[in-house]
C-alpha cells in the first residue's frame, strides 16, 4: 500500500485492468495516495493482440513507457473481400509532428502493453484478491466493502471494474447490457514471409469482416488477424472454431487465407461476443466515477476499448488536478471529466455499433448497394475522417502537455 493515506488525497480504484492501472498511474503523478483493488489474485489482460492509437501512446509515454519497440507502425487500408482498396486511413501530419509519433494505430500483444503499465506501479499500490461488494458514501468520505470482509475509507472511488461493474451498477443502476449483434474471432501469429510488415487491411465481404494488422509480440514482429460475423445471444457457437474461421478467411484475398496455417489456434485465438450498454448521460455521481468498460463498453469496430479506458484515467486525474479532494474540487473535477469524456466516448461507442450493423446486419439487397457505394465512391474514407478521426485529432492536439513539439 502507499505509505501515506492522507484524508483529502485518498483515491480508491476498483479493478486493475488497463483503465484502473492508467488511473492509478495518473493519480500518483498528480500526487494522490492510491490503492488499486483487484478481485483476481494475478491481474492479466484478456485476449491477444490490441491496437492502440497515437493519443493513447502519448499518455503511456507520459507515464514513463518507452515507445521504442512498443508497437508496430502501420498504414491501414479498407478493402473489399477481393482485395480492392476502398480507402486509406489518413494520417494528420500536425498530430504526427506535435506528438512525435507517426501514423495512428499501433499493434501489439495486449499482455506486453499491460505488463509495461503494471511495471510502472510502485510496490504495494496494487492489492489483489479483493472483490468489491459495495460502497457507501457518508459526508465527505466513501467506504468500499470487499467480499473478503475488509473495507477501506477514501475520498473518491473509481469504478474501473469492467463491463459488469459493481461500482457503476450501484451509482447508475442496472446497466441493461445488450448483445450488439456481432461476434469476433481474434487471433495472432508470428511474422509470415512475404507479407509486408507495415500494412494493415480491414476487409469486408457482403456480411463478414476479415482483417489483419502487424503487431509486435515480445518485441518480435507478427500479425493479429480477426474475423467479425453476425451473432446473437442465442446463436450457436461452432463446434470446430478453427474450421469455421478457416472457411471464412478462405473467401478473402491474399494474404488472409495464409494466416490460419501460421496460428496456434489452441492458445492464440479468442472468441468475443460483443455487449454494450445504453449510453450514460454522465460517468460520475457523488464521489464515484466510472472509467473504461464500466461506463462505455465498446464494440471492436472502434478498436478503442482499451485505448479509451487508458485515456479516461488520464483525463479524470488531470481534471482533479492534484487538488485536495474536497466537496467542491471533486464536484468541479468530475464535471470537467464528464464534459471532456462523455460525449466523445459515447460517440465512439455508438459509431462502432452503427458500423457493426452496417456491415453485418443489412439484408442482401441493401448490402449490395452499400458495397457499390464503398467500392466506387470516397464515402468510406470521408466517413472515417469525419466520424472516427476528426474528434480524436482535435483532442490529441489539445493535449499540449503531452506534445514534444
Ligand atoms: C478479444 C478482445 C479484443 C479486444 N481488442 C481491442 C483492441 O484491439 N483495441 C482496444 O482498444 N480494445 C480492445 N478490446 C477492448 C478492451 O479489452 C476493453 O475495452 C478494455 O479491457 C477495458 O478496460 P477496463 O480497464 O475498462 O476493463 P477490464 O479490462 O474489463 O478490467 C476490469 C478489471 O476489474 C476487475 N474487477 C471486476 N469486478 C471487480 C470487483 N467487483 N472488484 C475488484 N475488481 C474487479 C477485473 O478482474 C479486471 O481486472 C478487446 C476486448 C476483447 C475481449
Amino acid at each position: 500500500m502507499t505509505e501515506t493515506w492522507r484524508p483529502g488525497r485518498r483515491v480508491v480504484i476498483i479493478g486493475a485492468g488497463p483503465g484502473g492501472v492508467s488511473t492509478a498511474l495518473a493519480a500518483l503523478k498528480q500526487g494522490y495516495d492510491v490503492r488499486l483493488y483487484e478481485r483476481t489474485p494475478d491481474p492479466k489482460p484478456i485476449g491477444g493482440g490490441v491496437l492502440l492509437s497515437v493519443p493513447v501512446l502519448a499518455v503511456l509515454r507520459h507515464y514513463g513507457i518507452d515507445l521504442e519497440g512498443f508497437g508496430s507502425y502501420t498504414r491501414t487500408e479498407f478493402r473489399n473481400a477481393r482485395g480492392k482498396v476502398r480507402a486509406n486511413l489518413p494520417f494528420n501530419p500536425l498530430v504526427e509532428e506535435k506528438t512525435g509519433i507517426p501514423g495512428w494505430h499501433y499493434g501489439m500483444l495486449r499482455s506486453n502493453a499491460f505488463a509495461k503499465m503494471l511495471d510502472l506501479l510502485p510496490e504495494g499500490i496494487l492489492i489483489p484478491g479483493h472483490a468489491l461488494d459495495r460502497y457507501e458514501e457518508t459526508g465527505d468520505t466513501v467506504t468500499a466493502y470487499f467480499e473478503n470482509g475488509e473495507s477501506v475509507e477514501g475520498d473518491i472511488i473509481i469504478g474501473a471494474d469492467g463491463i459488469r461493474s459493481k461500482v457503476t451498477e450501484q451509482a447508475f443502476g442496472d446497466p441493461g447490457l445488450f448483445h450488439v449483434g456481432v461476434r469476433v474471432w481474434l487471433a495472432w501469429c508470428p511474422q509470415i514471409e512475404g507479407v509486408p510488415p507495415n500494412l494493415g487491411a480491414i476487409s469486408h465481404s457482403r456480411h463478414k469482416q476479415a482483417s489483419f494488422f502487424p503487431m509486435l509480440h515480445d518485441g518480435k514482429p507478427g500479425f493479429e488477424w480477426w474475423v467479425v460475423e453476425k451473432s446473437s445471444p442465442t446463436a450457436p457457437v461452432p463446434e470446430n472454431a478453427e474450421a469455421h474461421v478457416r472457411a471464412i478467411v478462405s473467401g478473402f484475398a491474399d494474404p488472409l487465407p495464409r494466416f490460419p496455417d501460421a496460428t496456434d489456434f489452441a492458445n492464440n485465438m479468442f472468441r468475443w461476443e460483443v455487449y454494450n450498454r445504453p449510453s450514460l448521460p454522465g460517468y460520475t455521481k457523488g464521489r464515484a466515477a466510472g472509467i473504461g468498460d464500466a461506463v462505455h463498453p465498446v464494440s471492436p469496430y472502434a478498436a478503442y476499448g482499451m485505448g479509451m479506458a487508458i485515456e479516461d484515467g488520464y483525463y479524470l486525474m488531470r481534471a482533479l488536478g492534484g487538488q485536495d479532494l474536497t466537496a467542491q474540487t471533486v464536484k468541479a473535477g468530475f464535471a470537467r471529466y464528464d464534459e471532456e469524456r462523455v460525449t466523445y466516448c459515447n460517440h465512439h461507442v455508438e459509431l462502432a455499433r452503427k458500423l457493426g450493423r452496417m456491415f453485418h446486419a443489412l439484408p442482401t439487397p441493401a448490402a449490395v448497394l452499400r458495397d457499390l457505394v464503398f467500392d466506387h465512391t470516397p464515402f468510406l474514407k470521408v466517413t472515417m475522417e469525419k466520424d472516427y478521426l476528426a474528434d480524436s485529432e482535435v483532442q490529441t492536439l489539445a493535449l499540449s502537455e503531452l506534445h514534444v513539439a
